[in-house]
């Protein structure tokens, strides 16, 4: 979903515009420093478009050991946002403080809705003009108090949104997107043969500019799924399907529409260069990944064992990867792909919230807290899921984690909150 940011001085009304966007009064917390919250992230609708509001205003000083400066709250939030609302206090008028974000809002390029709270009167909403100083375009004023303008103010929050393609395909996204890959003769077609059983195919030739049908349609375990560009795979110009550059060029296509990718690999031969590369091209992607090994059949009983410890090392870059052995010949196993897929969309879709990835985080930074780098001792400060499909985490801290430390925290996020399937991405900002 698309991330509005909120930032603002402590008591200008942060937490009440909150809870006017949300349309919720549960949250209502007085709006002192110190006061501890333990959500920052709150889904909204409005108009039947969903986004995500992140209060930066509302961060625990306490359970972080962070206690950010008010420009650095602002750069935050301009790194996780789509579009920051900076609140201003009208009673008041421009601080330093508001200053100082103003020029680190007006530095990043993000839009920017400037509201100026508190304007219960008309006195008040004349000298909002005076905000035009901070250069943030014409400041919007609202009453938090008295719900004035705040539909408005959404309004104009919702113009400046960008689609998401989660977003523009969101509940109403229609059948989940499977991208079949796999170098040619692998088996692609015999198993969406399989998978169809031929009589139920739909071809849906909606996004065909050509005669050729382009996605299918097919019911599988009670749900419908769209297999995304399958005209590639259906027709039989083997030579044109191997040649490199395109083949390559149509694994990225299909990758672009899908969700989730199935990359059939054939058992009976070893692991090539080409199979390699399809699954790089997945990983480029962040798409989810089903691994199936196909023509399971062909494999001697007695090499089996020793066929999926070699696997094992090769796909060494991935064992988040799911894996399963069919064959789309016999029809052996193939039932075990549907919910192989699922699994991989649904943590693909995980939302882990604020507050349990910090106290995961704090917990296990104690036990093993990061080397130390020149003589300092890096802290996490705060992390939060700054996305989904694919989930990215952002850890904000004081220094230099090395390397293999993120990638610890990565593979303990992973083992924590469960990712089988989806690739995950760990970054670090670093507030000096
Ligand atoms: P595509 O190019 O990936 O679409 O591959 P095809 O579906 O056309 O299959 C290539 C060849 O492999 C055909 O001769 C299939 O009959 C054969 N094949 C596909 N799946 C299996 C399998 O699971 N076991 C065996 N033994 N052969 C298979």
């Amino acid at each position: 979903l698309p991330v509005l940011a909120i930032v603002g001085r402590p008591n200008v009304g942060k937490s009440t515009l909150v809870n006017r966007i949300i349309g919720r009064r549960e949250a209502v917390v007085e709006d002192v420093p110190g006061v501890t919250r333990d959500r920052v992230t709150y889904d909204a609708n409005w108009r039947g478009r969903r986004f995500t509001v992140v209060d930066t205003g509302g961060w625990d000083p306490e359970a972080t050991g962070m206690n950010l400066r008010i420009a650095e709250q602002a750069q935050v939030a301009v790194e996780l946002a789509d579009v920051i609302l900076f609140v201003v206090d009208a009673t008041v008028g421009i601080t330093d403080a508001d200053q100082e974000v103003g020029n680190v809002l007006r530095q990043s390029g993000k839009p920017v809705i400037l509201a100026a709270n508190k304007v219960d009167n008309q006195q008040l909403e004349l000298e909002t003009h005076a905000m035009w100083s901070l250069g943030l375009g014409e400041p919007f004023p609202v009453s938090a108090l008295h719900g004035r303008s705040s539909g408005d103010l959404l309004d104009e929050v919702l113009d400046k949104l960008p689609e998401t393609p989660a977003e523009t395909f969101g509940a109403e996204r229609g059948p989940h997107r499977v991208a079949l890959l796999g170098k040619p003769n692998v088996g692609k077609s015999s198993l969406l043969n399989k998978l169809a059983g031929e009589e139920r195919v739909l071809v849906d030739p909606m996004a065909g500019t050509t005669r050729d049908p382009v996605d299918e349609l097919i019911e599988l375990g009670g749900k419908t799924w769209r297999f995304v560009d399958t005209a590639g795979i259906r027709r039989r110009d083997r030579e044109l399907q191997g040649a490199d550059f395109y083949a390559a060029m149509r694994t990225r296509a299909a990758l672009e529409k899908a969700e989730v990718a199935i990359v059939l690999i054939d058992a009976s031969e070893p692991l090539t260069e080409q199979d390699l590369r399809i699954i790089g091209l997945v990983i480029e992607s962040g798409r989810a990944m089903v691994v199936a090994f196909n023509k399971w059949d062909l494999v001697d009983e007695d090499r089996r064992y020793y066929l999926e410890k070699e696997i094992d090392r090769q796909l060494v870059r991935t064992p988040w990867a799911l894996r399963v052995n069919i064959s789309a010949l016999t029809g052996r196993h193939v039932d075990r792909l549907v919910p192989a897929i699922e699994t991989a969309l649904d943590s693909w879709a995980t939302r882990v919230p604020t507050s349990r990835l910090n106290a995961f985080l704090t917990e296990l930074v104690q036990q093993t807290p990061p080397p130390v780098r020149s003589g300092k001792q890096p802290k996490i400060l705060f992390a939060t899921q700054a996305s989904t499909e694919p989930p990215k985490f952002v850890l904000f801290t004081s220094g230099w984690l090395e390397e293999t430390y993120r990638r610890f925290i990565e593979r303990r996020i992973r083992e924590e909150f469960g990712f089988a399937g989806s690739p995950i991405e760990v970054t670090m900002k670093i507030r000096e």
